[in-house]
């Protein structure tokens, strides 16, 4: 067993920040680095939104920064997936610190003060093989991190939620023009997202449409759809295209979670107001685990350093 004071899950910005403050509180972190080294941003490309790199950066790399940055003041990392918690619930009138239990691939047991979940949020995906294939060539899960890469060009956007619409007015600013391929009849968006769509001249909806392969060159250059599957108007079409996004929805990685920590309707980990503070003392949570807006990597960072402020107040507390 490895007693410690605060134990952080997840390597993405959120669990990185975390780490920094917290081992400059002298806390000693443990930062359990989970199955994606980096977290979520090293699916893009290239970062150019997030301050103090004016000429932008490749996420490895700034996912490394974050990295050396917290290991320089001395947090420990275990590479390895957390597969069960125990989060305790204090006991008024109990002397002896509350412990929160984390196990690593099942065998080796932590023991901490406080953990900070900082576990993320993977983005639904199709399935489809070519889409692994084109991953960082033409397929993203992020218009906002990604847009940027296709002004004047032609893109798809596959989704007819409010995330679907969103991404699709934003690239629509810097895109030649925007398709987005809807499964359905109608789009499941509010009223107000709806109409920007269905009134910016850019976006054409294809309605009925789903996708059964992205095609090209070493890239995205174009998409094979299927209208109205199954009905006797079925019919194969291609779209030109040089970038193909996402938007059918995030799961936030908070499944583990679910018997100790309350969460929303779609799994994000409810905390208590602007803070990480989650419904178990000593239990915080930061970044896109527990953010169903913003899922940027800027405000996951901030959120680890809320985190581990509040990591702290709560260990000084015992
Ligand atoms: P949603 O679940 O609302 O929408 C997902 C969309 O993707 C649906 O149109 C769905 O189609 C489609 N889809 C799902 N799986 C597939 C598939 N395999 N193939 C093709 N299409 C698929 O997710 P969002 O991310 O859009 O939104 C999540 C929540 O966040 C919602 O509550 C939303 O309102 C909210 N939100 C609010 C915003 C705002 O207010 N500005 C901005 C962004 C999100 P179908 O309809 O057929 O199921």
């Amino acid at each position: 067993m490895n007693k410690v004071k605060c134990l952080i899950i997840g390597s993405g910005p959120a669990g990185y920040t975390a780490a920094i403050y917290a081992s400059r509180a002298n806390l000693a972190p443990v930062l359990i680095e989970g199955p994606q080294l980096g977290g979520q941003l090293t699916t893009t490309t290239e970062v150019e939104n997030f301050p103090g790199y004016p000429d932008g950066v490749e996420p490895f790399t700034m996912m490394d920064d974050m990295r050396r940055q917290a290991e320089r003041f001395g947090t420990q990392f275990v590479s390895g997936i957390v597969t069960k918690v125990e989060f305790a619930t204090p006991v008024t009138g109990n002397p002896s610190p509350v412990t929160h239990k984390v196990w690593v691939e099942d065998t080796d047991l932590y023991e901490a003060d406080a953990v900070i979940i900082a576990t993320g949020a993977s983005a639904k995906y199709l399935g489809l093989e070519s889409e692994r294939t084109y991953r960082g060539r033409g397929v993203s899960a992020c218009a906002t991190c990604d847009g940027f890469f296709y002004r004047k060009k032609t893109v798809a956007v596959v989704g007819g939620g409010d995330t679907a619409c969103e991404e699709a007015n934003y690239l629509a600013g810097l895109c030649e023009k925007v398709y987005m391929i809807v499964r359905k009849p109608f789009l499941r968006a509010s009223d107000i997202m709806q109409q920007r769509v269905l009134s910016n001249p850019k976006i054409e909806v294809l309605f009925e449409h789903n996708t059964l392969q992205l095609t090209g060159e070493g890239k995205v250059q174009g998409a094979d759809l299927v209208y109205r599957k199954g009905e006797p108007d079925e019919e194969i079409r291609h779209i030109t295209i040089d970038g193909f996004f996402l938007a059918i929805g995030h799961l936030p990685n908070t499944e583990l979670f679910k018997d100790y920590l309350k969460r929303d309707a779609e799994g994000y980990i409810i905390v208590d107001g602007d803070s990480p503070r989650t419904n178990v003392p000593g239990v915080f949570a930061a970044g896109d685990c527990a953010d169903p807006h913003y899922r940027q990597a800027v405000v996951a960072a901030g959120s680890g350093a809320k985190a581990a402020i509040e990591a702290d107040k709560y260990i000084k507390s015992l």
